[in-house]
């Protein structure tokens, strides 16, 4: 806390005055870029690594970078993650939604202990939020995961925008990152699907109007990765890439 207390001084003396003035600006003229899901790990700062500032973007962060499925909202068991999508998407007219996951997440590596019979126990989740959070929500990454058999050299196929727009996903074809972390590249694309599933967005992700993208931090490097369907796997962004990568979003999501 004594620390979390010098930051706010320094910042009373450092940045207040100019962030006041880019809060007014952006009253003004609010134009927020995306809505964008992340883990809660502490090394995770997007912002940061997007280096992006006040009014750019909504931010919404927990265990594991997961957007639970609309059933639960029907079910009238909502969270925050589908009220987000409303107020971007829909109150603020937001144009794109990314999912960012990341390497060694303390929420995909217990998920990964999920898969044991004995951990995902109704006594289990009964004693952890934790694990009831992703036996709930996060379960039909792991199921996904399963379905491979450890063999990452076969093709995942997952649903985008549409039931029609699916895509086809290679996780880690050069075989760089641990199992956990093959899991977690799948969790996060598992999310667009999450994402798409919700009635209030049908008709702009129909019309092609709003978009969804997924992002993966590789935290051992600080490499940030794209997940490009036209390449059909992540992607590093660097100076090799990125005239590629913009080349497919200014294609597909214009
Ligand atoms: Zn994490």
């Amino acid at each position: 806390m004594e620390k979390i207390l010098r930051g706010v001084m320094r910042y009373r003396v450092l940045d207040r005055a100019s962030m006041v003035k880019q809060f007014q600006e952006v009253k003004n003229n609010p134009t927020p870029k995306a809505v964008f899901y992340t883990c809660m790990d502490s090394r995770m700062i997007p912002t940061r690594f997007t280096e992006t500032d006040v009014g750019d973007m909504f931010v919404v962060r927990n265990a594991g970078n997961v957007v639970p499925h609309s059933q639960f909202f029907y079910d009238e068991m909502t969270s925050c993650e589908p009220a987000a999508l409303e107020l971007g998407c829909i109150v603020n007219d937001i144009r794109h939604i990314i999912v960012c996951g990341h390497s060694d997440c303390k929420a995909m590596n217990l998920l990964y202990k999920l898969k044991s019979k004995e951990e995902s126990s109704i006594e289990q989740r009964r004693l952890s939020p934790l694990k009831s959070w992703l036996c709930n929500h996060a379960y039909t990454s792991l199921d996904k995961f399963i379905d491979m058999k450890g063999d990452f050299t076969k093709p995942m196929v997952f649903m985008g925008e549409t039931p029609q727009r699916k895509f086809v996903a290679y996780i880690d074809p050069d075989n760089k990152f641990c199992i956990e972390d093959k899991l977690s590249q799948v969790n996060t694309l598992q999310q667009l699907q999450n994402v798409a599933s919700y009635g209030m967005l049908k008709k702009r992700l129909e019309k092609h109007d709003l978009h969804i993208h997924a992002l993966w931090f590789d935290i051992y490097t600080g490499d940030i990765y794209y997940f490009s369907r036209r390449a059909k796997r992540f992607v590093i962004i660097d100076e090799s890439s990125y005239e590629s990568i913009l080349a497919e979003v200014r294609r597909y999501y214009s």
